[in-house]
Formats: C-alpha cells, structure tokens, sequence
C-alpha cells in the first residue's frame, strides 16, 4: 500500500486533506469520466514527513519511480525520452488554495536532447523550444529562486532586437538562442547549470513545492486567511499537453458562472497559442469565450458541456482551468470557484431556483464577512466633481480611495503610518501579497478578470480593477499616465471594483444597495438599484437569505448601544433588543464636571446635591433609549471604569500645579484636584477600583443610576409605552456584591412604583466577566435574574493579556509562531475562555432554570464565535449596531 503516492484515478474529491484541492479534484475529473491527462498526486502527509525531518523520505523516492513507470506505461511514453519524451507539470496543491505558494513548473522532461525529439515528432521546431525556455524560466524562477526579471528581461530583450510585439512572434531560432542565454542565467544566477537530467528536475520541483509551504508570503496567506500552518502541501505530477501547438492550440480559464457578479452564463479567458501561466499572470490579453467560439467552436462545446457537468456535479459555482492541443480539450483543474460578495448571494439564491440546493444550503454558501463587505458604501454617481481617469474590468467589489503606490514594500510602509494606499502595479505577482494585503484597493495595467490581480483580491474582499491598458505605469518615475495626465507617488486615486472605474482624486461615497435594504427595506433598494438589474438581483438574494436565517436561527441578536440614535440605527438594521448600554458614556463632555463634583465631594450633602443635578441628566437618556426601544428588552449596565477616567490626567494636572506654583499663583482647585487624583491613581485600573466595586464604594452613584433608570420607566409607562428595562451589574466577582447591589436595587424600584403610582419589576442580572464569576455561576444565578458573558474582560482576565496594550506589544509574534491562531479579543478561545462561559451556563442554568444568557463582549459580533455561543446554549448574542445584520445570518448558519 502506497503511503505517499496516489494516481489521479485511485482518488476523489473527498480526500482533500490528503490529495490537497487540486489533487482531489483531479482525481474526481478523472472519476466522472472528463478529459483529463493522466498524472498521480504526492500527498500531504508526504509534505508533512518532509518538513519534519528536512529530508525526503526514501519511501517516497520509490513510489514516484513506481508511479511513474505506471505513468509511462499508460502513456507509452518515458521521462525525457531523446525521441518521444513524456513531459509532466509539477503543480503544488494544497488543502486551501494558496496564492501564497509556489504555482508550477511546466515542460519537465525536456533537456538538449529531447527538445529535438519534442521538435521531431510534433514536428513544430519553434514550440519545442518555446516550451524549453519556459521550463528553464519557470523552474529558474520557481525551484531555483532566481528573479524571475532576470528571464523577462531577457525574453523582453530578444523580442525588440527582433522587432516582435508578441513572444509568438519569435522565431524557433530566436527561442533557441533565448534557451542558450537562460541556461548561462542559471549557470550565474545559482552557480549550477540547469540540470539535464529529467528525474534530477523533477525530485528539485517536488522539493521546490515542498520548501514552497513555508516561505514568508504563504506564512502571510496562511496568516491571514487563518490556515494551519502544519497542513503542508500536495504536489501533483501531471501529463504535459500543450496549448503552444500553433493557432489550433490554446490554455485557458472559465468559470460556470461570472464570479464578479454571479450572472448565470459561462465566462472565462482564452489564449491561442500558450501555455497556462500567460494567463493567470495576465501578461497577453486573452479572448472571452464568446471569441473562442469563433475561434475553436468544437473545443468550445466539449469545454462547456464539461462545465455543465462539473456544475451540477458540484452543485456550485466551479473555475477550471484547460488546454486546448490541436484541437482536443483537456481539463487540468477545477475546483469550487471563489466568487465576490455579490456574486456568492445570488449564485446561492439561484442555484435553489433551478432546484440544485435547498435553502439551508444556499445559507451555508454565504457568510456574515460577505454580507459586511457589501455594506461597504459605494461612489457616488451623482458626484460631478470626479475626474474619470479611464474605466477597466471590474474584478472585485468595493470603492476603494487612497494614495497610488507602486509596489509592494511602499504600500506596506505607509499602510502601517496609518494611510489608505492602492497597489497600482503593470500586473501583480504573488510577490505583491503583502502589499496586496496592505492596500484598500488594487490596480492593474495588464490581466483579465483571472489574472492573480483579480483572483487574490477576491479571494480578500479588496477592491480590484484590472487591464486598465490605458494607464501607463513607470515604475522607474514611480507614477503613471493616462493620456496627458500624469498620477504621481502619493496622489489620491479612487477605484470603483464595481464598474471598474478609476478616478484622480477622492469621490463622494454613498449607502449601498444592501445597506439600504437593511435599513429601509426591500421597495427603498429596488428602487435605488433602478434598472441595473445585478444590483436587483443582489438585493433580492440579500432579502432572501436574511430572512431565511431570521426564520431558522434560534440565537437572538441584540445590539450594543448606548444613545437614543445608535439604537435608532440597530433597530432598524433588524436588533431585537439592547444588550449592552454602556452609560459610562453619558457621563462624558459636558456632564464630566458634574461627576467630578461627586466623586471629590466633600461629605455626604454635597455629592447628594451632584447626584441629583445627574439624576434628570440620566432619567432623559433612558426615556430617550427605552422610547427607541419601545417592546423590545433594553439592558442597562451600571457604571463600569474606574473613577480616575473622569478626571484629569495626573502627570499634566501636576505639571499645571508645580509650574503655578513657581510662578506663586495660588490655584487651590487644581491643588485638591491633583491630591483626588493621586488618592484614585491606580497602577493597574482594569483590576482595580471599577465596576460593582465601584458602586459599593461611593455611596449614591449606583442609586442614581437605578432610580434614574426607575423613574425613566415609569415614565414611558405613563406615556403608554411599553419598555422593557433590565439594570446589569458589572464585574461581578462573588454573589455578595451582587446581593447588596439587587437588594438597593429593589428598594428603589419599590420606592419608585410607590411615587409614581406604576408597577415596576425591573430584572436585575450581571455581567459574567471574571472567571471567579464564571467558576461560581451556580451561587451567583441566585442573585442574578440574567447573565451577559462580557468576554472582552473574561479574555482579559482568562489569559492575563491587557485588553488595552496586548494587539501591538506582542500578538504579531504570537500569531506568526503559531502560539495564537488568531487574537482571542477577536474570536473566542473555545478551549480556555469557551471553557468558563460552558460551566457558567451549566452551573447557572442548574441554579435557576430557563434564565436567559447572552453574550455582549466584541465576539458577539464574530463569525466563529456566533456558532460557538449558539452550541454553547446562549439565548442572544449583542454586537454592535452595524454588526447586526452580519450577525443574525451567522446565527442563522449556526443553526444548520
Ligand atoms: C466585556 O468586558 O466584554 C464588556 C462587554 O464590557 P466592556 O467592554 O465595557 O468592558
Ligand atoms: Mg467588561
């Protein structure tokens, strides 16, 4: 039994962990049957023995030369053979795709003697050795390291002594030459000739894939998309065909469906003439299909009755890649394509209409992150002060306004001095990901909508436009020209992904169509969409989606809110209540003075009088928020930071007294300031004097808050309303804070219905954001009447990070050595933070069954986390306004 090799037809499209995406699908092409050269595929777990010993296991060596043999018997054709050669690509392949990686070697087998044997029986002398050069180029570049210019420059070079506008126009002894100058390229480069031996340059390409796995840009990718980074990579060996065999050979790439706006209709580029990395690196511009019709009408039938298949074998959208070789088709990969936002809600709608997936299928085909980047707000088309620089393929979504940047390093520089940068390159290669990453959008000269330009971006989110071929881009002056107009390094650009359009300076933005769906409604969409019948679509799926998950998910979604107007806004975005006000913001601006008078009051009757020139102040902001939130439940959190946030800072209050002092002014108010100053100074506030702590210290302060909240109630009711007020305590440790707070609580409340004439229950709950809380939920539910997780403490005080200093002091290096996976501020650690919120809802529950739990730490808004608290039992998550709709259709998918 093999355990390191596999043939293409021993597999399917299940195995990706082992075959990789491409390896899997392969063998699952081969399985349905479609044109596929035969190949096998070197699986993961060998890449994984590699990485691990830093050699290649000799078990591995054997199954090649077996598998190989196999090859060479169904093809009955040998390796490099001087007369008849088999020649293979070597192409990486892992379980996510990666842009990051090392791509492909083509034309491996070829050397000084089976270039003739190539040229002999194709007999086309000028393909054999364009096919040559670019093995010697692609395996240079990719396996050897050299700098891919080096070759391009060569290449550009015989092409202008030639006075050929096209490679295709050299001449076979043109490219004969260019094989002599790239073979002494790599004799200087890498101080070794290019091997001739056929088996030596393929085990260097296995190990050059392998080696691929861990270089700086696929650790990025892998960073950032979230991979693991001890998957490793696959590496497949496939059979060469040739889309260089004249005019009735070509290479292409298509998609089922258009991946930009998800329009039904097959789409994809072609080249006559090439091989398959000219169009991925965009540096010819291709056909549509439409033109490959004309061009080739057989091979264009084959090609889409095989993506019909692939379609509804999939039952997705699916991108192939194909080589056409005089004439017949061959598929050489497919996979389920990546799509923009847009297009990933209306192909899922879609593919329900024409009955190929349910509904709860085409919500597992969408995510929140997409639903967010199409609330991203658009340009303004009605903005008669923008200047129209030129208008190219729209390849990735988004309206993106920066300052032009011309490679890679500078967008990286100024994007960490906090500017908004577009990547404006000839064409991009995956060298450019870290600026690609950097940048808001991206910008290129040459490519078509899969160029790697297109494709990365939209596998992002970033803004993309490509092919622009009227912009001229010197990098030498770093800036480019359109025309007469010249756009320096710096000058603000504007780029809309949407229409492909490209503006000198900013262009105003406006609401998107699902923005404005979300909050005014489906009709106020339609009609702003007009005729433009992509963006009806979108907003039609957008609906569709949305209230499928309304209708399954079981986790409610509330919002964090803490004025009148972001409640306004989260309820109409689709919030079902407040879960978290924070009301320390009602004691900021103009209202600071009134707090500080309390808190450096005296004695009891002058903090009495500063309580109760707060308490109208209070009692509005809650009739106004409860107004807002009429029938829905609205949970008011007590006072949380530490006093000191609300006085001055103490190094500058004590440079003002010392300097008035020296000066001999008497400034007795900033004296008895700074001595409250210094008496509240604390070295570590997050653990000190805040929260419940802080009411039970300062005698009328929770009061306040609750009477106000009290009064404000009995308000509303008074005015025929419906509110539904919950007081939340923070940072509860032990039961006993929370029984004195509870009891205060009651009797004000009592107090209140007494005065006002109105009954009043008023549920009284706290935040569980310590582990002490979480460990002993059981005794604290006998207080509570709920719990909210504040997880943003509970991360903070679970793993001892400050939750205030710990993103840039250290999480760079704790993500790139693989401690951290991803910052536990952002998605909840379910092992260790998860952990404490299980036995909390456990021991709670025990306590007081059917008690309502839900979660309004920053998580409540995450992906990830939303399935979490959803499996963990939670009655609702809280987020933030804007997060509201990304929200309810994560908790919708969680309930799949
Ligand atoms: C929390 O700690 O998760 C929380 C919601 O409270 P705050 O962020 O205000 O501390
Ligand atoms: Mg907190």
């Amino acid at each position: 039994m093999a355990m390191y090799v596999q043939d293409f037809a021993e597999g399917d499209k299940d195995q990706k962990d082992l075959l990789g995406g491409k390896g899997a699908n392969l063998a699952e092409m081969t399985r349905l049957g479609l044109p596929v050269p035969p190949g096998f595929t070197i699986t993961t777990k060998a890449c994984r023995a590699y990485m691990a010993t830093g050699e290649v296991p000799p078990e591995l060596r054997v199954e090649v030369t077996m598998a190989l043999r196999r090859l060479e018997d169904e093809v009955e054709r040998q390796l490099g053979d001087p007369y008849d050669p088999l020649l293979v690509s070597v192409r990486s392949g892992a379980k996510f795709s990666m842009p990051g990686m090392m791509e492909t070697v083509l034309n491996i087998g070829l050397n000084d003697a089976s270039v003739k044997g190539l040229a002999a029986i194709s007999g086309d002398e000028r393909f054999a050795w364009d096919s040559y050069r670019r093995l010697i180029q692609m395996f240079g570049k990719t396996v050897l390291d050299i700098d891919g210019d080096v070759f391009a420059a060569a290449l550009d070079a015989k092409k202008e002594a030639r006075g050929a506008s096209s490679d295709t126009d050299l001449t076979a002894a043109d490219l004969h030459e260019l094989v002599d100058e790239f073979k002494a390229i790599v004799l200087a480069e890498s101080g070794y000739p290019f091997p001739q031996h056929p088996r030596e340059q393929l085990d260097m390409a296995i190990v050059a894939v392998f080696d691929s796995w861990n270089t700086d840009r696929a650790r990025l990718y892998r960073r950032k998309e979230r991979i693991p980074n001890d998957l490793g990579t696959a590496v497949n060996i496939c059979t060469m065909v040739f889309g260089n065999l004249g005019e009735t050979s070509g290479t292409g790439v298509a998609f089922t469906r258009d991946p930009a706006s998800g329009q039904p209709g097959q789409y994809g580029d072609y080249l006559v003439n090439a091989q398959g990395e000219d169009v991925v690196a965009g540096i010819r511009n291709t056909l549509s299909l439409a033109d490959m019709e004309q061009v080739d009408p057989q091979s264009f039938s084959d090609l889409r009755a095989a993506m019909r298949r692939l379609e509804t074998h999939y039952r997705d959208l699916c991108d192939v890649e194909f080589t056409v070789e005089r004439g017949k088709l061959w598929m050489l990969q497919t996979r389920v394509g990546k799509r923009t936002a847009p297009a990933a809600f209306r192909i899922a709608c879609e593919l329900v209409d024409e009955h190929l997936i349910t509904m709860d299928e085409a919500l597992t085909r969408v995510t929140g992150e997409q639903l967010s980047q199409l609330m991203f707000p658009r340009f303004d088309a009605n903005d008669s002060s923008r200047v129209l620089l030129t208008k190219a393929m729209a390849a990735s979504p988004g309206a993106a306004v920066g300052a032009a940047v011309f490679d890679s390093e500078e967008a990286v520089r100024r994007a960490a001095l906090g500017e908004d940068v577009v990547l404006v390159r000839r064409e991009t290669n995956p060298d450019d990901l870290g600026g690609m990453i950097a940048s808001v959008g991206i910008l290129t000269a040459r490519g078509g909508k899969t160029s790697h330009a297109a494709v990365v971006a939209r596998g992002m989110g970033r803004t993309c436009v490509v092919g622009a071929e009227k912009i001229d881009v010197d990098l030498a002056t770093r800036s480019f020209t359109v025309g007469k107009r010249t756009v320096k390094e710096g000058d603000t650009i504007a780029i809309d992904g949407s229409t492909g359009e490209v503006f000198l300076g900013a262009v105003e933005v406006v609401p998107s169509p699902a923005t404005t769906y979300l909050e005014r409604g489906l009709d106020a969409a339609l009609e702003q969409a007009g005729e433009d019948e992509d963006t009806r679509a979108l907003v039609r799926a957008v609906d569709r989606l949305l209230t499928h998950a309304d209708a399954i998910r079981r986790l409610r979604v509330e919002a964090n809110a803490d004025t009148a107007a972001d409640a306004a806004r989260a309820r109409s975005l689709g919030a079902q209540g407040i879960g978290l006000c924070r009301t320390e913001h009602m004691f900021l601006g103009d209202r600071r003075v009134l707090i500080e008078r309390v808190i450096l009051a005296k004695d009891d009757t002058q903090r009495q009088d500063a309580l109760d020139a707060l308490l109208p102040l209070q009692r509005s902001d809650f009739e106004e928020l409860l107004a807002e939130m009429d029938g829905l439940p609205t949970t008011i959190r007590l006072i949380d930071p530490p006093l000191h946030e609300f006085l001055p800072d103490l190094t500058e209050l004590s440079v003002r007294v010392a300097l008035a002092a020296e000066r001999g002014e008497d400034t007795p108010e900033d004296i008895e300031l700074l001595a409250a100053v210094r008496r509240m100074h604390e070295a570590n506030p997050m653990l000190g004097l805040r929260g419940v702590r802080l009411g039970l210290v300062v005698p009328g302060l929770f009061a306040l808050q609750i009477r106000a909240i009290c009064e404000a109630t009995a308000v509303r009711l008074a005015a025929g309303g419906n509110p539904h007020p919950e007081i939340m305590v923070p940072l509860v440790g032990s039961v006993q804070e929370l029984y004195l707070v509870r009891d205060e609580a009651r009797e004000i409340m009592a107090d209140v219905a007494r005065e006002r004439d109105v009954s009043l229950d008023i549920p009284v709950g706290c935040m569980i954001e310590l582990p002490r809380a979480a460990l002993t939920a059981g005794r604290i539910a006998d207080a509570a009447q709920f719990f909210s997780f504040g997880t943003n403490d509970l991360t903070q005080t679970t793993w001892g990070f400050s939750r205030d200093d710990v993103e840039g002091a250290f999480f760079a290096e704790y993500t790139d050595n693989g401690v951290l996976a991803v910052s536990p501020f952002e998605t909840i650690d379910a092992r260790g933070v998860g952990k404490l919120v299980q036995i909390a809802v456990e021991e709670g529950r025990k306590a007081r069954p059917g008690m309502t739990m839900g979660v309004c730490g920053e998580h409540g808004g995450d992906p990830e986390s939303i399935r979490f608290f959803h499996a963990v039992g939670l009655d609702y998550v809280s987020c933030s306004p804007f997060r509201v709709p990304v929200a309810r259709l994560e908790a919708g998918r969680a309930a799949i």
